[in-house]
């Protein structure tokens, strides 16, 4: 099955015992038009080449995740969304057209109308269809690399969902960091920040990247009770309580994991798990809730608890994960069996809301829950190319 650059958390990217086709060879640019703004490249090329390419040109790409390391064949396969998804929807929805190679030889051009249904089971299909080769995208016009942001933390839970129905219409990228470890009254305070793409402002130097790194593997994860709870109070308490503007280039805002290389190393020897989820508007409120009080109980949890809301744009793909509601995402050091347990009572307030947890972040759901978040997997399996499989399709099958 192919691979592409590896992002996926979980094993979408896995194939053990069989082969995995690197696709970051096919990373050349093939057309881009300066006037339209359409451009068409390999499907290994990394979303941060595009970016670098087109952002001086004043072009950007219309979605791109928390990460600029991915690949268009990646991005297409977990049609991935980003900070803007209430206003602009998720990657597939700016994807023209690509071919698809299959294992047979034979080549496939699809698009919203040529074989469209091969477009849709593609989209979100987690690399199980075929090959990607090619994809043309529909950039959009920005007035430059930086972003007009603004920032403030907040109480309650409660606050989160009035300052993203306040800011959703006139900022196009809204998201919350989460303080995963308070309970009581304080349970959903976090930091919320929206920005708008901006020219560079007049103060602005040259960037270049820190370039941190995390030098090696410690033998214990550094994200423990302690530090989990020293960090959280410490982000949440230095974040201003009312808004505070500043601008910012696109590279830390968007991207910021990006500056801390091997970040992952941090969590030790036994890595950690991701956990993505998103919770349908009736529910989102009270589920939310549910979820951040059985996390804050386990004394588990990340630095980096992530809240946002997803609008209501269609995504294109059968198996696409956003979809109208609230979704939260954070890592969870892996601690054995106690973290494996954790995750599944998560899972409880996701299926009893009608949501689901996203197939790029995961490496444990059972397969029982996959087809309850996902029913069109049924109609999915029928464009699944019989040479393509992986770990994680093996595991959701059972
Ligand atoms: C720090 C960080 C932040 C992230 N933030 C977000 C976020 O905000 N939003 C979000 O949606 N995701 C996010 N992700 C997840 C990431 O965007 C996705 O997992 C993405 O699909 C990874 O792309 P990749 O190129 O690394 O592909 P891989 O992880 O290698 O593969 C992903 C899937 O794509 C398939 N695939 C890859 N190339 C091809 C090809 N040429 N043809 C067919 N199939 C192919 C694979 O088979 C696999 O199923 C984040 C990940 C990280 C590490």
């Amino acid at each position: 099955m192919p691979r592409g650059n590896g992002r996926s958390y979980g094993d979408v990217c896995l194939d053990d015992g069989g082969t995995l086709l690197d696709a970051r060879g096919l990373d050349r640019f093939i057309a881009f038009d300066q006037e339209t703004g359409v451009l068409r490249c390999e499907a290994g090329v990394l979303l941060g080449s595009i970016l670098e390419l087109c952002v001086p040109k004043g072009w950007f790409l219309p979605v791109v995740p928390g990460t600029r390391f991915v690949t268009i064949g990646g991005a297409i396969a977990n049609d991935v969304h980003g900070k803007n998804h209430h206003a602009v929807g998720s990657f597939g929805r700016y994807v023209r057209r690509f071919e698809l190679l299959r294992s047979d030889g034979t080549r496939r051009i699809c698009s919203p109308q040529e074989n469209a249904d091969w477009f849709t089971a593609t989209v979100g299909g987690l690399g199980l269809t075929g090959l990607t080769t090619w994809a043309e995208l529909q950039l959009r016009r920005v007035p430059g690399a930086w972003f007009d942001t603004e920032t403030r933390r907040f109480d309650r839970l409660d606050d989160f969902f009035e300052l993203s129905a306040h800011s959703e219409r006139d900022f196009e990228y809204t998201v919350a960091w989460v303080d995963c470890t308070a309970r009581g009254n304080a349970l959903g305070r976090g930091v919320f920040s929206r920005g708008n793409h901006c020219a560079a402002p007049s103060s602005a130097k040259s960037r270049r990247e820190r370039g941190l790194r995390m030098p090696v593997t410690p033998p214990f994860s550094l994200v423990n009770g302690l530090t989990l709870h020293a960090f959280n109070w410490q982000h949440f308490h230095r974040a201003p309580k009312a808004l505070q503007r500043s601008p910012q280039h696109y590279r830390p805002w968007l991207f910021p994991l990006d500056g801390i290389r091997d970040w992952n190393r941090m969590y030790g020897p036994h890595g950690f798990l991701q956990y993505q989820c998103v919770l349908p508007p009736p529910a989102a409120r009270d589920g939310v809730r549910e979820l951040l009080d059985r996390i804050a109980a386990s004394g588990s949890g990340s630095f980096l608890a992530v809240l946002k809301q997803f609008g209501a744009i269609r995504s294109s793909g059968l198996l696409s994960f956003p979809c109208p509601g609230t979704t939260l995402a954070l890592d969870f050091a892996n601690r054995g069996p106690a973290t494996f347990e954790l995750l599944d009572r998560l899972d409880e307030v996701v299926a009893a809301a009608g949501g689901a947890v996203y197939p790029a972040k995961d490496a444990r759901m059972s397969g029982e829950r996959f087809r309850g978040y996902f029913p069109a997997w049924r109609q999915f399996s029928g464009f699944i190319d019989p040479a393509f499989s992986s770990g994680f399709w093996r595991r959701v099958m059972q």
